[in-house]
């Protein structure tokens, strides 16, 4: 039987190491999030990010501006929490609407108040192997990988998925840890042949179930960073999740086959309880960090 890499433990174990640290600080560490828009997805991550500081000792404060809210007037709502000594982190919570320049928001967020790690200078550091806050859920899988001692140095490491928030910045990491690291896309060819040469498979593209059997290699470690809502009773039949189905009306499921994976790997990460648990403490972690070098920088 495979190996389950639970993130849950390894939220909970990041999270009691952050306590501490925060009850060392003289205020609380001050978390904004700016949330604009309906998306329910982005409102549950929003919910949940809140809970956590919450039950953490973290202070946060949900900024709602309404929708139609312009790249400018966002621009200066950024503005104003740069300047504000008691937020420490600031966090606008993706995607936004079309109008707005994501890019523009992104690049105005104070580079020591970033506590997505998204800013170009952030980035850069990341390249650079510097410290600087780190995209979370890239962060949080290195974290889990070495809390059940997957060896990464050396390993044959198959990152899918090239985006700016997880598949890049997670392939960096993997790099500097030494391990050997193909990023593969939608136009790699014959994806099936490099995933299979994988010690160390992440997939983190987006499409539910798409990564089958034939894709992994015996043993791998497989982790699974997708997350898609199913609404079709069949669909959830074939992933055999047919009960949950039956119970809730959807399932979640990631980018690899719920099936195939436990027949294969050496180890996974389940979808849901894999990696989702790892963002928020990921997200915590930052934010405590950024509190301490502004506490460190005000002495
Ligand atoms: P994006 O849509 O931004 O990126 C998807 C990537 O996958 C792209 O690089 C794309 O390639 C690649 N891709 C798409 N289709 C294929 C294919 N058929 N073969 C090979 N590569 C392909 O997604 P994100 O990185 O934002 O998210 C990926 C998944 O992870 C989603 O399910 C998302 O919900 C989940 N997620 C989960 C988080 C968590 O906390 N657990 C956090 C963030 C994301 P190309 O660049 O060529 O278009």
């Amino acid at each position: 039987m495979p190996h389950i890499l639970e993130g849950a433990v390894v939220r909970d174990q990041i999270l009691e190491s952050l306590k501490p640290r925060i009850a060392a600080l003289r205020r609380k560490p001050g978390l904004a999030v700016v949330l604009i828009g309906n998306d329910p997805a982005s409102e549950i991550y929003v919910r949940n990010k809140i809970k956590t500081s919450a039950e953490l000792g973290v202070h946060s404060e949900k900024l709602t501006p309404p929708e139609s809210i312009s790249t400018q007037e966002l621009l200066v709502l950024v503005q104003d929490l740069n300047h504000r000594p008691e937020i420490d982190g600031i966090l606008v919570q993706t995607p936004l609407p079309r109008h707005i320049d994501t890019r523009r928001i992104m690049e105005e967020i104070s580079p020591n108040k970033d506590a997505d790690g998204f800013h170009p200078l952030n980035v850069g550091h990341l390249v650079a192997n510097r410290p600087a806050p780190r995209a979370c859920t890239p962060a949080g899988i290195i974290q889990l990988l070495k809390h059940y001692h997957v060896p990464i140095a050396g390993s044959r490491a198959v990152v899918v998925g090239r985006s700016d928030i997880v598949g890049k910045p997670l392939a960096m990491m993997l790099l500097h840890e030494s391990a050997t690291v193909t990023v593969c896309h939608s136009r790699t060819v014959n994806l099936m042949e490099e995933c299979r040469r994988a010690d160390l498979l992440i997939a983190a593209l987006g499409k539910p179930a798409f990564l089958t059997i034939d894709y992994i290699a015996p043993g791998a470690t497989v982790i699974d960073v997708g997350i898609s809502r199913v609404t079709d009773a069949l669909e959830a039949a074939r992933l055999g999740k047919a009960a949950e189905f039956d119970r809730k009306g959807f399932v979640l499921v990631g980018d690899v086959h719920p099936i195939d994976v436990t027949h294969h790997a050496g180890a996974y990460t389940p979808v849901p309880g894999g990696v989702g648990p790892l963002t928020i403490a990921m997200l915590m972690a930052n934010t405590v960090e950024l509190a301490e070098s502004h506490a460190a920088a005000a002495a």
